[in-house]
């Protein structure tokens, strides 16, 4: 179908149930559904599968998604499947399938029945596959959490390195990109190694004007000012994130020694116990989860009331994603993370058994986290910047909501006349 023949809000009705497309997804399917190299980037939650999948279905053709993780892709196949009355409209294509799995896909792609064909990036360098695919008619090849392929992301893939030149095998087929990291530079990688510097560009703000940000100074006494924090705010869901496991242990303790109702969640504990809290957590049968990192990925509790950072992240992104899991139903999210400069050291140790060139990056990326947590300026700004975006601190949304802005620590003036002699 060609763009003028299609009814946009009508394909979103009839596929997704949606009434009105969020955001930019309208202008980032219309480039996509006119062939344009895309790249789009947007804060977790905006809706950025959908600006693929949908253009997927519309197009002739299959759409080819690469993704870093199988669980991601296995969610949204299962999605697009009970769109669809018919199984084979998504596929995945990976390491875990029989033959007789590779053969019934290959089978539906052949047929056209197949609109979407998830892959992980190391599938795709498999000779045979590829073979395969340069056979069949493709309407796009989207990469999804394009990050991956930049060593300034929080999640650099080596494999990533690899697509442009798969892609290139592939024939000429538009790219798209897709990520949620909004550093200048990461965006840079991005269209440089997939070589699509020419991409309509596409990129939503990251405001998040109902999240207040607050930095105390860490103390010995955390432990307590944590717990003052959690009866202030008695029977909110939070999460705590704290830098080891150990830590993660020892705080879940002492808060329900304090009796407030926590879980630990790190990846030390097996699989049955983490999901057990995850659950406890989502249907409120406790407050509080404790977690390193490893918590998050998916997680989507909209009335996460606060996030608290025992220990500083290693990277201000970090901190958005983590602080953003805060507050995602509009209601108030309030971000306070706990700074001292030892912990920054200790996290440079961390560093110090890796190759030069990752330390290098991971010691500029703990610069911007120290100059974060220093700052008098408006927080929100300063992320913001990072973020390569503007933000007007008298007028813009949110703008009061820090504790800079509220509080300013005060300037250092002379407060006498100078008398002249
Ligand atoms: P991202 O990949 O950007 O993190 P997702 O694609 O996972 O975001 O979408 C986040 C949520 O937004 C999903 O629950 C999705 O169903 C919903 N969503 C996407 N587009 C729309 C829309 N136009 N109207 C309403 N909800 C939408
Ligand atoms: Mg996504």
């Amino acid at each position: 179908m060609k763009l003028t023949e299609i009814d946009l809000h009508k394909e979103l009705k009839k596929y997704f149930g949606f009434n009105k497309f969020k955001g930019l997804q309208e202008d980032v399917v219309t480039s996509i559904i006119s062939g344009n190299n895309t790249f789009v980037i947007m804060p977790t939650g905006g809706g950025k599968s959908l600006c693929y999948q949908l253009p997927a279905l519309v197009l002739e053709g299959v759409a080819i998604v690469v993704s870093p993780l199988i669980a991601l892709m296995k969610n949204q196949v299962d999605a697009m499947r009970s769109l669809s009355s018919e199984a084979g409209i998504a596929h995945v294509l990976n390491s875990s399938l029989t033959k007789t799995e590779v053969t019934q896909v290959k089978k539906d792609i052949t047929s056209g029945l197949t609109k979407l064909l998830y892959v992980a990036p190391e599938s795709l360098t498999k000779e045979e596959y590829v073979a395969f695919l340069k056979g069949v008619p493709l309407s796009f090849v989207a990469i999804d959490e394009a990050h991956c392929i930049s060593e300034w992301g929080h999640d650099f893939r080596p494999e990533y390195r690899n697509l442009r030149s798969i892609i290139q095998q592939l024939g000429d087929v538009p790219v798209i990109g897709l990520t949620a990291t909004a550093t200048p530079k990461v965006q840079e990688d991005i269209l440089k190694n997939l070589d699509m510097t020419d991409a309509n560009t596409f990129k939503a703000s990251f405001n998040r004007p109902n999240l207040y940000y607050e930095i105390r100074p860490k103390t010995k006494n955390v432990e307590s000012d944590i717990i003052r924090f959690i009866r202030q705010h008695k029977g909110k869901s939070g999460v705590i994130y704290c830098l080891s496991r150990k830590k993660v242990e020892e705080i879940a303790q002492v808060l329900q020694v304090n009796g407030i109702s926590a879980v630990p969640y790190h990846a030390g504990l097996d699989a049955k116990t983490r999901a057990r809290h995850q659950d406890m957590f989502l249907m409120e049968d406790v407050d509080v989860v404790v977690a390193t990192i490893a918590f998050g990925m998916g997680i989507d509790k909209p009335d996460v009331r606060f996030v608290i950072h025992h220990d500083i992240p290693k990277s201000l992104e970090s901190y958005y994603q983590e602080t953003g899991r805060a507050g995602r139903d509009g209601g108030e999210g309030h971000c306070l993370a706990y700074y001292a400069y030892k912990d920054i050291e200790k996290l440079e140790k961390f560093m110090s058994g890796k190759p030069v060139a990752e330390q290098e990056i991971g010691f500029a990326l703990l610069q911007e986290v120290v100059a974060y947590a220093e700052t008098s300026m408006s927080r929100r700004k300063f992320l913001l910047h990072y973020f390569g975006e503007e933000f007007d601190d008298e007028t813009g949304e949110g703008a009061d909501m820090d504790d800079n802005v509220r509080n300013p620590k005060k300037k250092i003036e002379a407060k006498e006349q100078v008398v002249p002699l």
